[in-house]
């Protein structure tokens, strides 16, 4: 019989209204695991309205309870992690060990939302005036709405429902279809914790569920994470229907090596970032610039280190799993054709792979396209797949223009042992997030994320000092206590005396 996986709402599994459902695989055996509920618009508005009725009481539940509840839920966290990681590869197909890290990602984010005290409180300034003085409170918003990508199914979310709820707010989380339990998971991790229900519910489904979130009238915030066309759909549909949104868009992430660089750090930096949960990884590297001088080297080093990776399921302890659906896999393998044809040079083809796990898999080995032109759609799409590109530049400058010309602007590394350039790098590049010798540049929790250009739409990045100031509304008082010394009738526009 087929199993379906259900919405999360008001604290109960719920099938919801609609007839329509998706399918959800086991990506290392190309098989079917479930099915799970696309909501109609009827169903997020259940959602939402269960998410309006719990806001009063959370809202008012004391700083002191709601960290208590987050505080629990770190502790859950912490000690099921392999429950959630084992979903986690099941679904989506990342090996374990990279699952785990996934986790302790979004951990780090939960333990910043328990220091919530510390980013939401206010300003005070006495006596502005005689007599009156002025303060700032951080207020919730409300209902806001979550939506999220398919590659990090726990991080993702984690990025900004903990966040969201310790600041008083409550949630609809939309995840990928592609890969939905992490999320229900998460939502009766947390009732374990002690949230109270309709605090956090989560609907399932694709368009129709999306733009009932963003056309809702009560749900007042959008967090989107996804690729570049959807993330300027929902910030463009959004913002015209009031909402607050960020939406973090695709990326092209481009690793610069210089010739005084460690080549066999940088190296170790390509095949680790670039192929690291298939490259399906928002700051994966997916291009190399290497300086003409040391390239071969270098891609002669990254080809050494290829040939030890182990590509198959991500039970069995191997270094690299399937791709998330067998269409994407075939996308991502059709570009190896696009290079050949676009004269460059594939170094090592990963169509050919022998893989540890089942035949059916959506399996892609590592792949390296070296010589490719800037004009290539190998290096201007997006391929979110395992294909790295090395393209050859003249020195520094030609590599930060290339950098600076990519309409994605989210991560990028520079490898070298020159302060002097390293510095300028950072000064200099039109990217959200800038790596020094450090291919993943992930900020850690208490500082935001997000990148530049189509990489993300709207001001305001993840998490971090970021994420506080989103999910709430500053409110600015001006008071005055009783004092007989400052009656009288005075029309004019209020002035500090
Ligand atoms: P996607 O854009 O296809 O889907 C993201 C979400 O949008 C999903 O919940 C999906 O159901 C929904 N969606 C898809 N099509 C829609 C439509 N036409 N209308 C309304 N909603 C729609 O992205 P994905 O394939 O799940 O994830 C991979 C993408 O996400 C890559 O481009 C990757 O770079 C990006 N990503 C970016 C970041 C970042 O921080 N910038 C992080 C992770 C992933």
């Amino acid at each position: 019989m087929t199993e379906f996986i259900e919405h999360w709402i008001d604290g109960a599994s719920v099938a919801g209204g609609s007839d329509r459902s998706g399918p959800v695989f086991n990506p290392a055996r190309g098989v079917e695991s479930a099915r799970v509920r696309f909501a109609s618009a009827d169903d997020v508005d259940v959602a939402v309205r269960a998410a309006e009725r719990a806001f009063p009481a959370w809202r008012d539940t004391s700083i002191a309870k709601r960290q208590q509840v987050m505080f629990a839920f770190r502790e859950l966290l912490n000690a099921r992690t392999d429950e959630l990681a084992a979903i986690l590869t099941s679904e989506h197909g990342k090996v374990l060990a990279d699952a785990h890290g996934e986790i302790s990602r979004g951990l780090e984010v939960v333990e910043l939302a328990c220091a919530m005290p510390g980013y939401t409180k206010g300003e005070y300034s006495e006596n502005v005036s005689t007599g009156v003085d002025v303060y700032t409170v951080r207020q919730p918003l409300g209902v806001v709405g979550i939506i999220s990508p398919f590659n990090f199914p726990a991080m993702v979310p984690l990025w900004f429902f903990p966040i969201a709820i310790a600041a008083g707010n409550t949630v609809v989380l939309k995840p990928s279809e592609k890969d939905p339990s992490a999320s229900v998971w998460l939502a009766r991790l947390m009732q374990e914790a002690g949230l109270p229900d309709g605090v956090l519910n989560v609907v399932h489904g694709d368009k129709v569920a999306v733009d009932a979130l963003l056309e809702h009238p009560t749900v007042r915030s959008i967090s989107f994470v996804g690729s570049t066309p959807i993330a300027k759909y929902i910030y463009e549909t959004a913002s015209s229907n009031g909402k607050r949104v960020q939406a973090l868009g695709g990326a092209k992430n481009h690793m610069l090596v210089l010739p005084d660089a460690d080549l066999d750090l940088a190296a170790d930096a390509a095949v680790n970032a670039g192929f690291g949960s298939a490259g399906e990884r928002c700051m994966a590297v997916s291009v190399v610039l290497a300086t003409e001088t040391i390239a071969d080297d270098l891609v002669a080093k990254v080809r050494e280190r290829m040939s030890g990776l182990k590509t198959g399921d991500g039970t069995r302890g191997t270094d690299m799993g399937p791709l998330i659906t067998r269409e994407h896999r075939d996308k991502v393998a059709g570009y190896v054709d696009v290079a050949t044809a676009d004269g460059a040079d594939v170094v090592v083809d990963g169509r050919g792979v022998e893989v540890d796990g089942e035949p059916d898999g959506f399996w892609l080995g590592p792949t390296l396209v070296d010589k490719v032109p800037t004009s290539s759609a190998v290096y201007r799409d997006e391929i979110f797949g395992p294909v790295l590109s090395v393209v050859r530049v003249e020195g520094y400058e030609e590599g930060l223009d290339i950098i600076n010309g990519s309409r994605y602007g989210n991560g990028t590394a520079i490898f070298t042992n020159d302060g002097g350039a390293a510095r300028r790098f950072q000064r200099e590049v039109t990217v959200g997030m800038v790596g020094i010798n450090v291919p993943i540049p992930v900020p850690v929790a208490y500082h935001s994320f997000g990148g530049w250009k189509d990489s993300l739409f709207g001001a305001s990045k993840s998490y971090g000092p970021h994420g506080f100031e989103f999910f709430t509304q500053e409110k600015a008082i001006t008071s005055r206590w009783l004092d007989p010394s400052h009656g009288g009738i005075n029309l004019g526009f209020p002035r500090h005396d």
